[in-house]
């Protein structure tokens, strides 16, 4: 596999961006950008909607568990939506240099937005830690802090960006750790999956095609975080009948 094939047809990798410039995807990395958000977009869409209306029919349309699954949901379609469309404009070369601004920075607000609604039902759904209660609003404030620094510093530190990224990622996940409930398991391996896409994340230019490998493990992380929270917080097997049975079978919450 050639670095850069005299054919052209074939590149499947640019050389890694230098300063403040973004990566340029070859032809096939901007496929796989594509498709690999792409596919998830509707899956996203049928599961977000199982999870809001399950949670709406057993508790109510204005509960709480409602309106965090609803928080969780529509975050869940957005990123995988929003990553989609900068892509295929990217490829498409649709943009001005106002409109690339637009989207890319999107794009990478989404990822907060994304951290912050992946806890919230956990945070208020699940008893706290005394003391920990706080993070209930904390991690919204802490994602507010890491879009306003990604404003204001876009594409100028990308260490710096990425180390806010896990930062912000990893340490409420030091509180939702403790509660020591059903569903810790799966949230810490979602939790590892994207840590290794985040490895990924940061290989553009050394690894074909390490930007749709990154997509490719926040879809399975998010996916693992999902039938977390729809078997272990919402508790009914209607937000995940592909699987709801035999994991049902096994907890008696799910009988309800
Ligand atoms: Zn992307």
């Amino acid at each position: 596999m050639s670095k850069n094939s005299s054919s052209g047809r074939t590149q499947w990798m640019n050389p890694v961006a230098v300063g403040r410039a973004g990566y340029e995807p070859t032809t096939i990395e901007h496929w796989a950008n594509i498709l690999s958000h792409g596919a998830f977009v509707a899956p996203a869409m049928w599961l977000a909607w199982l999870l809001v209306v399950a949670a709406g029919v057993a508790d109510g349309w204005h509960s709480m568990r409602t309106v965090a699954c609803g928080i969780y949901g529509l975050a869940l379609v957005l990123l995988f939506t929003v990553s989609t469309v900068f892509h295929v404009a990217s490829f498409c070369m649709l943009f001005t240099w106002l409109l690339r601004q637009v989207l890319h920075r999107a794009d990478r607000a989404m990822i907060y937005v994304f951290i912050a609604a992946s806890y919230t039902p956990w945070l208020l759904l699940q008893p706290l830690p005394p003391g920990m209660v706080h993070l209930r609003w904390g991690v919204w404030v802490l994602a507010v802090v890491g879009i306003v620094y990604q404003q204001l510093f876009h594409e100028m530190y990308k260490m710096v960006d990425t180390t806010i990224y896990v930062t912000i990622g990893v340490v409420p996940a030091l509180a939702v750790l403790q509660m020591a409930d059903a569903g810790m398991w799966e949230l810490g391996l979602g939790g590892a999956v994207y840590l290794v896409g985040v490895v990924f994340f940061k290989l553009d230019g050394r690894l074909p095609c390490a930007h749709a490998v990154w997509h490719v493990l926040v879809g399975v992380a998010s996916y693992v975080h999902y039938v977390a929270v729809a078997t272990h917080l919402l508790a009914t097997p209607a937000a995940v009948p592909h699987l709801a049975a035999p994991h049902c079978a096994r907890d008696a919450v799910c009988e309800q």
